[in-house]
């Protein structure tokens, strides 16, 4: 037997806990690990045991990654806040945005996404607790965004992503999930009664280490997991 370091033992242990869930929407639940702050070497790791998806929040640091692991079939999805000025970075070098919470910057990664690429695959941010602290369009503005952001031909608009607020309280946190997944099947609605593509529209990106069950209950297609795969965060320098 050769021995598991403890990086590939927490990673293979939330692999059979996401397996192990109950999908009452009979949903496929793909792991996204997220990666900020964890060196190449970490990534490669994980990467080498099948995992295919990174999810990063600084784009600088993503991109020095992204960078040093360009040989690797990896793909890359950003879901930090997305700086107007930084937009190009994001459109060159992500498969995925999972933070568009203004216009604006839809409108700018779609002017920037190269045509030699397939569409930047982009989630819509929901700050479904109507957080001050939060970014993200309030549930009221969503089916508007998605009904702009649906036009925009080097995007995909893929779904709706969430952090609802910090709670240990499973019923709480059932309950900002749940109005998510009834929202999410408000958009598709709305894009199909207006005549635009809701085949892809797929994608209900949220459930963190701490809420992930609660998530898949309620029906998260994509769930960013960090903390339970890398274990506790070095403090940011
Ligand atoms: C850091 C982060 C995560 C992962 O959080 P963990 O608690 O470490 O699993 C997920 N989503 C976003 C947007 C994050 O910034």
């Amino acid at each position: 037997m050769i021995a598991m370091t403890k990086l590939a033992e927490r990673f293979q242990t939330l692999q059979t806990q996401i397996a192990q869930q109950q999908t009452p929407f009979g949903q496929d639940v793909q792991l996204l690990a997220v990666s900020k702050t964890r060196s190449s070497t970490e990534i490669l790791e994980i990467h080498k045991l099948g995992q295919t998806a990174f999810g990063e929040n600084y784009i600088q640091e993503a991109v020095d990654k992204i960078q040093q692991l360009k040989d690797y079939p990896i793909d890359w999805h950003f879901i930090g806040p997305l700086q107007s000025n930084k937009s190009r970075l994001a459109a060159e070098n992500f498969a995925w945005v999972h933070t568009i919470d203004r216009l604006k910057i839809a409108k700018r990664l779609n002017d920037q996404r190269p045509t030699s690429m397939p569409p930047l695959n982009v989630c819509i941010q929901v700050n479904i607790d109507n957080e001050d602290t939060k970014s993200g369009f309030l549930a009221n503005q969503v089916i508007e965004a998605a009904l702009e952001i649906a036009k925009l031909s080097q995007l995909s608009l893929r779904g709706l992503m969430t952090i609802p607020q910090a709670t240990d309280d499973r019923h709480q946190q059932q309950q900002s999930f749940t109005r998510m997944k009834a929202l999410h099947d408000q958009v598709k609605q709305a894009l199909r009664q207006n005549n635009l593509d809701d085949n892809t529209f797929d994608t209900l990106s949220m459930g963190m280490s701490g809420d992930m069950d609660a998530a898949i209950q309620c029906g998260a297609t994509i769930v960013r997991i960090g903390t339970a795969i890398f274990g506790p965060r070095p403090t940011k320098v």
